[in-house]
């Protein structure tokens, strides 16, 4: 551990053992240095706020902001007047450089798996450091004695099974970990299920890290016992998981099964707890639930969206900036004595697809299938709906410039080649006429929308 983080994560230590105002008081203090910040060097909030009060510490008193308006902006929204759009897109264009630093100093993540257009995310160093000392004090509160143990005897192995061969920050911050701890080992989501399966029971992690979908997947296999591992936790990332999957995968793996919840944009937006609720990392971060028209939404009601602040990066700030998701904010104290403020997501869900097979169904991650669509040269924003068991539609709305009829040509050619790695040669593509369409439930687009695309945990939106 670096004296950077070793700071914070004292600075971390206090400030929840002062409590809730403390943690504000922090928040207060560093929304106003990040604003001021934002204004000396990003043109692009220079100009939104120039009616703005001096100084500001009510986050109610800035405009909303979203992936939608900043990317088209990418150049004036970064404070790096190194950092540009098309250096970024080239930088993401080469798989290989994937955890690597752009530009020798910031983490990049891009954005493609639930959210239709893809955004392009930079971490600085001072954030990195914040979300290392956040997610270290949240595993010490999570880990008791008999976990540290089992921990030290795996020797810390880590597995992570995410989208491998893009960049999502997920692999990035793996991959990072994996630079600096040879116990850290990358799984893909695309590979076959039997190798997955070989390669882990092999590798006996002590965590398993992973996308809530193939964690499912790999729970199936570990209760048909072709997989026999024993982690200490097992941490879904990515997508929400139901309580009922989250009790089914630590009754399989009989271990504790944990995650925060957080996105791209800010990975350390809260700590998950024993009670599976997430408290919001008040002192660094601020979540705001609100409705349609971004007014706040009280406690025990589902928000439309969520407002979030990144108080810890610079680079590419991040100031009341609508996430979709819709949440749920804790009216009463959580069972588990954490004061911070709670909150259940009720917007992302492990939307798997299940294709049948001869012998059963094989499922898919929506991942697996966006990835692959997503690097496709000449997509702009796509949408495959599973409109029949073994049909999927494709919805395409080419790049500028593109021709419509190669890149449809193109995008058969992978997804086919994806499906048929899942032994799932029969399924037909169906080319749309119309352009991906947003989701009527929750107004989140979503780029993979299987068959049966209720889900029982979401609450009727209001
Ligand atoms: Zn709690």
């Amino acid at each position: 551990m670096n004296s950077t983080v070793f700071r914070l994560w004292r600075d971390l230590r206090s400030a929840r053992r002062l409590g809730p105002g403390e943690m504000e008081r922090r928040q207060r203090r560093r929304l106003a240095a990040l604003v001021a910040f934002a204004r000396a060097r990003s043109p692009y909030y220079r100009e939104l706020y120039r009616d703005l009060p001096g100084t500001v510490t009510d986050p109610a008193l800035l405009p909303v902001t979203s992936k939608q308006e900043l990317m088209p902006r990418f150049d004036d929204w970064v404070t790096d007047p190194e950092v540009t759009l098309e250096r970024a897109r080239a930088f993401v264009a080469r798989p290989g450089l994937v955890g690597s630093r752009f530009l020798g100093r910031y983490l990049v993540g891009t954005t493609s798996g639930t959210t239709g257009s893809p955004g392009i995310f930079l971490a600085d160093d001072d954030c990195l450091a914040v979300s290392f000392a956040i997610a270290l004090q949240m595993r010490m509160t999570w880990f008791g004695p008999r976990e540290i143990a089992g921990i030290v005897a795996r020797r810390g192995r880590l597995a992570a099974v995410v989208a491998t061969g893009g960049h999502f920050m997920a692999a990035a911050g793996s991959t990072r970990l994996g630079a600096v701890s040879r116990a850290t080992r990358l799984f893909s989501v695309h590979a076959p299920t039997a190798q997955l399966v070989a390669e882990l029971n092999r590798f006996r992690p002590a965590v398993l890290i992973g996308y809530t979908s193939a964690l499912s997947l790999l729970a199936d296999e570990q209760a048909a016992g072709r997989l026999h591992i024993d982690p200490v936790l097992v941490e879904p990332a990515g997508e929400t998981l139901t309580p009922t999957e989250r009790e089914r995968i630590a009754t399989t793996f009989g271990t504790m099964v944990r995650a925060p919840y957080g996105s791209t944009e800010c990975t350390h937006l809260t700590d998950g707890c024993s009670a599976g609720w997430f408290h919001v990392n008040t002192d660094w971060v601020i979540v705001e639930p609100v409705d349609a028209d971004h007014r706040p939404v009280p406690p025990g009601e589902p928000s439309a969206g969520v407002l979030i602040s990144n108080l810890a990066n610079r680079v590419q700030p991040i100031l009341r900036y609508e996430l979709g998701d819709s949440v749920v904010l804790r009216p009463d104290p959580c069972p588990c004595g954490d004061l911070r403020p709670a909150l259940s997501v009720q917007g992302r869900s492990a939307d798997v697809l299940r294709f049948p097979t001869p012998d059963g169904e094989r499922i898919v991650v929506p991942l697996a299938l966006a990835t692959v669509v997503d690097r496709t040269p000449g997509v702009g924003r796509f949408q495959l709906v599973q409109t029949a068991p073994s049909t999927l539609r494709v919805r395409l709305h080419p790049a500028d410039g593109a021709d419509p009829a190669a890149v449809r040509v193109a995008v058969h050619r992978e997804l086919g080649g994806l499906l048929e790695g899942y032994g799932l040669p029969g399924i037909t593509l169906e080319d749309a006429e119309e352009a991906p369409a947003q989701d009527s439930r929750g107004g989140k687009f979503r780029t993979v929308i299987p068959l049966d695309a209720a889900l029982p945990h979401l609450r009727p939106a209001r």
